[in-house]
């Protein structure tokens, strides 16, 4: 008897092709050779074709390899700015099998010893003008042996760190080296980069992002859903590499042929002015500070912005306010993301569904964004159980993915206070909608708890930022014998403009339910920012504690 036979598929016959780094690299490199990295300078800004960061992470990878004996999955730290020999370290690093360690320049002297002492960095990379920042802390980094310097200046203060570091320019190292190289196979689950996280509180955690998942986290970031990025793009990239890898834009730029502007250290809304007028970019990524300074200069001078159709605004919560300036004055369309350093770090893109118009579209743009495909999100309610996403109920959202942290670097089981059941806890608060978007109110420690409610300090400073005298307000919850918590409005005026505190309060009273208005309120100079250009709500809450803050009460 003939059987009739059935095709019995129980596995994928797929090849098993790593996604390794330097899959990203040769591509760019060949395939969008002609695509470039322009550095600014303040002078004659530089220009890189794709072709020759490929030749040029080849010669640093053998450098690297062959003169300072790097070798399996040793360390290398980056102590610099947005520039091309940032881009050449991206990528050259992890495609020799070796850990890129994106140092934040701007952390605490003690943290950044810390860091570079738990990743156990062997070299640091930096550019000239960091150089008496890195010398400083250079003595209490006790891993360090080989610092490679970019740029002229004077090596003396690396080499007084201690008689055991050599310290090689970068021109020399790379000089007469081969501009190919045998990327080694690695494992796609082998760790390729390493970030700190800017935390306030404690020690900064490390997270490890593997090949694999930058592969994927990069292919995300190009999708249309997230920052479209393409050959037609060029992308000016003000969100520091040393901070949750530049959002992945640099990668993400070289798998798709993207241009790049790459501001070095003129991060001032003038150069970047000169740099969106001159460059032309299509697309820009920082956090909202920086697109509030640019706001004011743009609306004093004329620059010509038409190239810029995106702005992608993330890092904190953007004012509406500003979304609405950059819009109607300028032409620029802000697109909100959220994202975290554990996340790698994109989590959501607020790009409103196709059809919808108006206000409606304006208040899907409010929101942090819709979650990917490549994300699983849930909201945990006050009762520690799942609560329905159905754009109302509250509580803390959790998230896995692909992309998303396990654990944290030295760490043998994950923290329980991050992650719960295969989850990571975002102690970020909000809801999730049924079509995806998600709506941060706050984050869980920043909530003001006032007699049993909850404030969101987040919708009082959006409220108020959209007062015209208003630069920039930050609201945080002090302690109140009736209450417990009141929310504490402190206020930046603009430049020349006056407003008081009843005006204000009146304008917040159209705006937030009566219960919720700040009592106490203090126009500052400027808001305290963190490492990576965040409202410092500690420092403020701190200030207040120790009367350092001038306050009015109504
Ligand atoms: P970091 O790891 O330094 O990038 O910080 C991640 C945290 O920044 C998140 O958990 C949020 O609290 C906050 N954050 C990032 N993007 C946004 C956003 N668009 N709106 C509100 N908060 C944000």
């Amino acid at each position: 008897m003939v059987h009739a036979t059935t095709l019995k598929i129980m596995r994928s016959t797929m090849m098993d092709l790593p996604l390794q780094v330097s899959r990203i690299l040769e591509h760019g490199a060949t395939v969008h050779g002609g695509s470039t990295v322009v550095s600014w300078t303040g002078g004659e800004p530089r220009r890189l074709p794709y072709a020759q960061v490929g030749a040029q992470a080849a010669q640093l990878a053998h450098a690297l390899r062959h003169d300072l004996g790097v070798t399996g999955d040793q360390r290398i730290g980056t102590f610099m700015w947005n520039n091309a020999e940032h881009l050449v370290a991206y990528l050259a690093v992890p495609s020799m099998g070796a850990v890129l360690h994106t140092l934040n320049i701007r952390l605490f002297p003690e943290q950044l010893a810390y860091v570079a002492n738990h990743a156990e960095d062997r070299v640091i990379i930096v550019d000239s003008t960091l150089v008496p920042l890195l010398a400083k802390v250079l003595p209490q980094m006790s891993t360090v042996e080989h610092v490679v310097l970019v740029g002229g200046a004077d090596p003396a203060p690396l080499m007084a760190a201690g008689p055991h570091l050599s310290v090689h320019h970068w021109d020399d190292l790379l000089r007469g080296k081969p501009t190919r190289y045998d990327w080694p196979e690695v494992d796609e689950s082998d760790a390729a980069a390493l970030c700190y996280t800017s935390g306030t509180t404690g020690n900064p955690k490390g997270v490890a992002y593997s090949h694999r998942s930058i592969w994927l986290h990069s292919m995300q970031v190009c999708m249309r859903e997230a920052f479209g990025l393409g050959p037609q793009s060029t992308a000016l990239v003000i969100v520091p590499m040393f901070h949750a890898m530049a959002w992945g834009l640099p990668y993400a730029a070289f798998m798709s042929g993207a241009s790049l502007v790459m501001p070095d250290r003129f991060l001032q809304a003038e150069p970047i002015a000169a740099m969106i007028a001159t460059e032309r970019p299509t697309l820009a990524g920082a956090v909202p500070t920086i697109w509030t300074d640019l706001l004011s200069y743009l609306d004093r001078n004329e620059v010509d912005t038409s190239t810029l159709k995106e702005a992608i605004v993330g890092g904190s919560a953007c004012p509406p306010a500003l979304m609405h300036a950059f819009s109607e004055r300028h032409g620029v369309e802000i697109i909100h993301a959220w994202g975290m350093t554990e996340m790698s770090p994109l989590g959501s893109v607020s790009r409103p569904p196709i059809g919808v118009a108006g206000q409606e579209a304006w208040d899907y743009r409010y929101t942090q964004g819709r979650i990917p495909a490549g994300v699983a999100a849930r909201i945990i309610g006050p009762d520690g159980q799942p609560a329905p996403a159905d754009g109302e109920a509250v509580g803390e959202l959790e998230v896995r993915g692909p992309w998303v942290t396990s654990r944290y670097v030295g760490d043998d089981e994950p923290d329980a206070e991050k992650f719960r059941d295969g989850w990571l806890r975002t102690g970020d608060v909000g809801t999730l909608s049924p079509d995806g978007y998600l709506t941060l109110t706050d984050r869980a420690k920043d909530v003001i708890k006032s007699g049993g409610e909850w404030i969101s300090s987040v919708e009082l400073e959006n409220a108020l930022m959209a007062h015209p005298a208003v630069l920039e307000a930050c609201v945080v919850g002090v302690p109140d014998d009736r209450w417990g918590e009141r929310p504490l409005a402190t206020v930046v005026l603009k430049e020349g403009v006056s407003a008081t505190v009843t005006e204000l309060w009146d304008f917040l009273a159209g705006r937030a339910a009566r219960w919720q208005l700040p009592e106490r309120w203090s126009f500052i100079e400027a808001v305290p920012k963190t490492s990576v250009g965040k409202f410092d709500k500690k420092e403020v809450r701190a200030r207040y504690a120790a009367g350092a803050i001038d306050v009015v009460l109504v």
